[in-house]
């Protein structure tokens, strides 16, 4: 099989302009080409009404062999091909490099559990990490115990859409907590910018794929799912591992671990029940505040790494389609346009946007009483009338100390819970979220009336004063950069843009640090993981992290079967 790359089609071709292009790629007679998939698919939309799809193919064709030594990477000057449709062409200089042997990106397990296990590993959490470390683990038939605090996805959805229409929090089920993680109720991006040269991405693209996502996921360039798909997803992934031999128990917090001599012997659960395990992943996620106190507590290795913190901003999704593509906006392979923007300020701070939800809405995602947190999802057809996305401003540790100074790792969550329950005062004391429009932002006056843009943020926003409700210089940096934004999506900082806060789970506060085998710095047997251990940010590298977690766990477990 051939890797074509770098194949540039216009937006509106006809099928049959694949296959072509192809043939005029290789110069080879259509007799010759026995079938092609799509790779990746991506677009360059920077010419105005020009939109162009960039295509990967991989195809089938018994002169692979010739073809490779008269283009492929290692092509000199090869005798032209005879009996093509470009017989006698050398290749075009631009396509030198172009042609590949298609890269193997299928999965290889790295072990295979011994026929007598030990002790079970246990696995903390079912988020993307924890699922993926459970479900790789149970492929290797180490038949996981999986623990997670929250509820079964769809109990979950219900005390979720308690919080979102009855004001009703429930601190271990909510958008945080429970079956699926962090992630359920989201956009279900799947891309992220993780070096990943083993091909885990693919593998956990090939797993959400057997488990219900949409095929495209595998070749598009920025794949999603959006909510509805991933909660059915997330049940089939389940029920996999099940039938694998592992375990998966709901509603059942850690809240301690057992430590003798810097091993870790187990874990206790809420209810007082123990666990023993010599391998327990902890892929809590970023919002386990509880337990990252409790593992501090015990003496863990961790410390408090930056973050950022900002609003959600919502414009009309025509706006940033007509600003993204044009004339060619609506045009079904685009979808709703996506955005990313970034401004280095005057003060030294940086602005830019996160988690962009294209035609999707802003959603509550606190998960302590007394507090509010915005975040964005939205459905696989993104078609809501607002594009919302976090506009944030980075942080570093040295910006926790008004809130914590005593050196502490936990001193970010100090100040994350300071503006959250800012938020929630601001808001009203009920749940809803302060929110003001751009216009009245940028001119340092309260919001008193809605303009065009409606915001989505359920139970409902509170006109208010958004520059009380986070620090001085984060006001300042957003203030300058939404401007700037305006000159690279035009209409970005119109008046009736809502901001609507506050937006402070962007990543981890801080990192559970852990050696290259996977264990913690300090304490074998405990493997930090995933978006809350400060190893990954999103579903796709929370995932990749999983894998590469369990590899840890199984090499681990097989080293010390050696031993005994
Ligand atoms: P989490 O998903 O946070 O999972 C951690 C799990 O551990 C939770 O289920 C929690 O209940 C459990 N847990 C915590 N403590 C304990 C304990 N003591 N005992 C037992 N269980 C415990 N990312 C994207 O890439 N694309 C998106 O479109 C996107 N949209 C998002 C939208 C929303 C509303 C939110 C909140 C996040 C979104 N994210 C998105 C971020 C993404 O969800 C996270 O990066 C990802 O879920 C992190 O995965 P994780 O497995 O490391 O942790």
């Amino acid at each position: 099989m051939l890797r074509l790359t770098d194949l540039r089609l216009p937006l509106d071709h006809p099928a049959s302009a694949l296959t072509d292009a192809i043939l005029a790629r290789l110069g080879i007679a259509a007799t010759d080409l026995t079938g092609y998939t799509i790779a990746k698919r991506s677009y360059d939309a920077r010419k105005r009404g020009g939109i162009v799809l960039i295509y990967s193919l991989d195809v089938d064709t018994p002169r692979e062999a010739e073809i490779l030594q008269r283009l492929g990477p290692d092509a000199s000057a090869a005798p032209a091909p005879k009996g093509g449709k470009n017989s006698g062409k050398n290749p075009a200089p631009a396509d030198t490099g172009k042609v590949l042997p298609t890269p193997d990106t299928a999965y290889k397990f790295v072990a295979r559990a011994p026929a007598a296990l030990p002790l079970r590993p246990i696995v903390i959490g079912m988020g993307p990490c924890g699922l993926f470390a459970g479900l790789i683990l149970a492929q290797m038939g180490f038949k996981p115990i999986i623990l997670e605090r929250g509820k079964a996805v769809r109990e979950r959805t219900v005390d979720t859409f308690g919080l979102w229409r009855k004001r009703v929090l429930n601190p271990e089920s909510n958008v945080q907590f429970g079956e699926g993680g962090a992630g359920t109720f989201s956009d279900g991006k799947l891309y992220s910018q993780i070096s990943d040269k083993l091909h885990h991405g693919r593998k956990v693209l090939t797993e959400f794929v057997l488990a219900g996502a949409p095929e495209e996921i595998l070749y598009v360039s920025k794949p999603h799912i959006g909510t509805f798909r991933l909660v059915s997803m997330v049940e089939n992934m389940r029920a996999t591992i099940e039938s694998l031999g592992g375990e998966i128990r709901f509603s059942q917090r850690v809240e301690d671990v057992l430590i003798e001599d810097g091993q870790l012997r187990g874990v206790t659960l809420a209810d007082g029940a123990q666990l023993r395990a010599d391998h327990v992943v902890f892929a809590v996620g970023h919002s386990a505040r509880d337990t990252f106190k409790m593992l501090h507590e015990r003496g863990v290795f961790m410390e408090a790494k930056p973050f950022s913190i900002g609003f959600r901003i919502e414009h009309p999704q025509s706006l940033i389609d007509a600003a993204r593509f044009g004339p060619q906006a609506g045009h079904e392979i685009l979808g709703a346009a996506d955005y990313k923007l970034v401004h280095h300020c005057r003060n030294g701070r940086s602005v830019y946007s996160f988690c962009m939800c294209p035609g999707g809405t802003v959603v509550a995602a606190a998960s302590e009483p007394g507090r509010v947190v915005t975040n964005g999802m939205s459905q696989y057809s993104r078609n809501e009338r607002n594009a919302n996305a976090a506009i944030v401003v980075g942080i570093t540790p040295d910006d926790f100390k008004p809130f914590d100074d005593s050196g502490s790792p936990l001193a970010g969550i100090a100040l994350q819970r300071h503006w959250e329950a800012q938020a929630f005062a601001l808001g009203g004391g009920e749940y809803e979220a302060p929110g003001q429009r751009v216009g009245d932002f940028l001119a340092g006056r309260a919001s008193t009336a809605l303009g065009a843009v409606q915001p989505s943020y359920t139970p409902g926003v509170r006109l208010s004063d958004l520059s009380a409700s986070l620090p001085d210089y984060a006001i300042a940096a957003i203030r300058e950069a939404l401007p700037a934004f305006d000159k690279q999506i035009k209409g970005f900082a119109m008046a009736d843009a809502m901001l609507t806060g506050v937006e402070t789970r962007t990543s981890s506060p801080l990192r559970i640090t852990r050696g290259t085998d996977g264990h913690s710095l300090n304490t074998r047997g405990l493997f930090p993981a995933g978006e809350g251990a400060g190893y990954a940010g999103g579903i796709l590298s929370a995932a990749v992290d999983g894998i590469k977690t369990a590899e840890a766990v199984a090499m681990s477990i097989l080293a010390g079967a050696a031993r005994s």
